[in-house]
């Protein structure tokens, strides 16, 4: 049940990752590019994304523009700017996929779990009654990216209709 304990651990394992950072390659990259990068908004001083291998159905990551390791490295501009994100990721993931209550945490440091640890990122994970089924009913790749597609589609507009 350790995933319980900590449901964001599980970040990017396998495949071949890309060079550079997810967080600011994502950021910068022309928004054509933001299914491929599961970008759900980009605001100007954070964005949210989709996990590639979500806990939980709408587990998004929240990352300041800074690329910096750690919460105690933001200014006071960054720190809330990653505050409001997460706050506005919680109302539109509430509105769009009801849950019944969030896990929102942060790794810092590879030892922690955190599989970007040189960009500090917050996750929020939705959480229902009875959804510790979630990853193995998810196992296969093929159900996972339609999954993560289907999400992509319904998060980023609810994203935008929220400005
Ligand atoms: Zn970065």
């Amino acid at each position: 049940m350790e995933h319980l304990y900590a449901p964001w651990r599980m970040e990017y394992i396998g495949g071949t990752p890309e060079p550079g950072c997810l967080f600011c390659r994502a950021r910068e990259a022309d928004a054509g590019q933001d299914r491929h990068n599961l970008l759900v908004w980009r605001g100007p001083d954070a964005i949210v994304m989709l996990n590639k291998f979500p806990y939980n159905s709408g587990h998004v990551m929240v990352a300041p523009r800074a690329h910096v390791g750690s919460l105690e490295d933001l200014d006071d501009h960054d720190a809330l700017a990653l505050h409001q994100a997460v706050a506005r990721a919680l109302g539109v993931l509430r509105t769009e996929l009801g849950p019944e209550g969030f896990n929102v945490g942060v790794n810092l440091g590879r030892v922690a779990g955190a599989g970007i640890p040189d960009h500090v990122h917050v996750h929020v994970v939705p959480r229902w009654n009875g959804d510790t089924n979630f990853m193995p009913v998810l196992a296969e790749t093929k159900v996972v990216n339609e999954h993560l597609e289907r999400t992509w589609e319904k998060l980023s507009a609810a994203f935008s209709g929220a400005t």
